[in-house]
């Protein structure tokens, strides 16, 4: 068996389906939503090209897991976490919230601490809820 110790990608893959397995079912989470999705499209300011349009869907029985990582798989230690902006728009019952992250991670292994990845994804998220009759 080989010991060889996991690398820097395989330690954040690791990291990110550790926090998936953790994380409660959305209707355990939030018991009033039925569906979320989150439409995402992607702009890179340095001379890499832009990631493909994303779409995620969350039923009732999915994860209430809320990042994905970051589609330039270079990346280290970046990502993008909605979990903030999907608390704001249930918790203020509303059925769209769009906005913007830029992803903090470093633009590959060798500029760690040099070069960070800063690729910006906007956002639109919408949510729809059980009636409430
Ligand atoms: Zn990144």
């Amino acid at each position: 068996m080989s010991r060889r110790k996991p690398d820097i990608y395989e330690q954040q893959k690791q990291r990110y389906w550790d926090g998936y397995r953790r994380a409660p079912l959305l209707k355990e989470k939030y018991p009033k939503v039925t569906n979320i999705s989150v439409e995402m499209s992607f702009k890179d300011n340095d001379e890499r090209s832009n990631p493909k349009p994303q779409q995620v869907e969350f039923s009732q029985e999915s994860k209430a897991f809320f990042k994905i990582e970051c589609p330039c798989h270079e990346c280290v230690s970046g990502g993008f976490d909605f979990s903030s902006a999907i608390n704001e728009l249930v918790t203020s019952h509303l059925d769209k919230l769009d906005g913007t992250i830029t992803c903090q991670g470093w633009q590959d292994k060798e500029r760690i601490n040099k070069h960070r990845c800063f690729l910006k994804l906007n956002y639109t998220i919408f949510a729809r809820y059980k009636n409430e009759s």
